[in-house]
């Protein structure tokens, strides 16, 4: 009989979830009430970021970061190959140009060594994405973006519960981006929220989201006004307090989740950091990793990902690299070749499944499977 499916990543949702989000619904509020200042609230104690906005998704709230960051037409922005499409698709929203850096063999996490060589007249900003849910070196990365006078942006959609010296993903960069979709570490469904110690970024994604309206609703309302101004092109990107009910609800259980991601993980390199073909990602510190992937490489990639799927294993490959898409390469002049170590990655990589209530059968499963697949090849 065959094994039951194992998704690479699943959603946890419990009883105090489902209670949390019926308690939403019957409030009054379904949009831009408490639930939504509680979430982010709660959000900035977690992070100890002095600003939280929480926005219908990861990609609403990178594409308000590069609002906050007044890009003109034609600025730059330097975002590293292998991530998700939306960490590019932000800039090009507000008419920038993502330039494509190439990432480090062992972590996959932007390589600081070659940012400089992209930096041009026309740079703003850096997005750094903390691949896997590994913290890149932000460091380095201030120490480059103070000296050029660039903004730094965190694409923390993977890191959230990760900490460098017990400062948290949120609170590393200038702004920082984070995603709630049911994969990622806490989930409302679809979601997001951007953090900043900023005042003047804070002022400008609050209204961003509610298409750049002065006064939110419950502000007109207490003043008992009608009018209002609108000086910007806004977009719809509010959250719901359905979902921020569940956000808040799932923050509880955070620290915890992150923790048995760790050990997962732990289990996962003991087996396969003495196999001569499956190689683990280097890892810097615990601490500074949340584990949203387990990624491995291996060689023939795509033999071991057909044959996990046959044994009913849902791996999956983060990520085709962004420049190596037909949009970017027609639209942006990237070409195959610009980021070698990024294309070399992908014909090897595999995220295998991770998530706190991975069982200890299903995950011993997953190992004996892979070590069989791969020692046969
Ligand atoms: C998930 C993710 C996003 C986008 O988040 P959504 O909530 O799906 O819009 C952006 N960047 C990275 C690296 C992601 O993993």
């Amino acid at each position: 009989m065959a094994y039951k499916y194992i998704p690479y990543s699943t959603q946890e949702i419990s009883d105090s979830d489902v209670t949390a989000v019926v308690t939403a619904l019957t409030s009054g509020w379904l949009t831009g009430g408490r639930f939504v200042s509680d979430f982010e609230d709660a959000f900035s104690r977690y992070i100890t970021s002095n600003y939280s906005t929480a926005l219908s998704s990861g990609t609403a709230a990178l594409h308000a970061c590069m609002r906050a960051i007044s890009l003109s037409p034609g600025d730059e922005v330097i975002v590293p190959s292998l991530s998700f499409i939306a960490t590019a698709n932000a800039v090009v929203y507000e008419q920038g140009i993502p330039v494509f850096c190439d990432v480090a063999t062992d972590t996959l996490l932007i390589d600081t060594t070659k940012i400089q060589q992209h930096i041009t007249p026309r740079t703003k900003a850096i997005i750094a994405v903390d691949y896997a849910g590994q913290l890149c070196d932000y460091q380095t990365l201030h120490e480059i973006t103070d000296h050029y006078g660039l903004t730094l942006i965190a694409d923390c959609c993977h890191s959230l519960g990760a900490s460098q010296n017990t400062i948290k993903a949120g609170k590393l960069a200038h702004l920082s981006a984070f995603s709630f979709h049911p994969v990622k570490q806490l989930t409302t469904g679809e979601g997001g929220m951007v953090t900043t110690n900023s005042k003047d970024f804070y002022t400008v994604i609050n209204k961003f989201r509610n298409h750049a309206i002065d006064h939110p609703p419950s502000e007109r309302q207490q003043l008992a006004e009608h009018s209002y101004t609108i000086c910007d092109l806004g977009w719809n990107y509010r959250i719901t307090d359905i979902q921020a009910a569940l956000g808040l609800n799932q923050l509880k259980r955070l620290d915890q989740w992150v923790a048995k991601r760790r050990q997962l993980a732990n289990i996962y390199t003991a087996h396969f950091s003495e196999h001569p073909k499956i190689t683990p990602l280097y890892t810097h510190s615990e601490e500074a990793h949340s584990y949203h992937l387990y990624v491995v490489t291996v060689p023939d990639r795509d033999i071991v990902f057909a044959k996990m799927r046959e044994h009913n294993i849902g791996v999956n490959v983060h990520y085709i690299p962004i420049h190596m898409h037909e949009y970017y390469q027609k639209t942006f002049k990237a070409s195959s070749g610009m980021c070698p170590v990024a294309e070399n990655a992908y014909n090897h990589i595999l995220s295998i499944p991770l998530y706190p209530s991975l069982s200890e059968d299903d995950q011993q499963y997953v190992i004996d499977s892979l070590i069989r697949i791969v020692d046969d090849l």
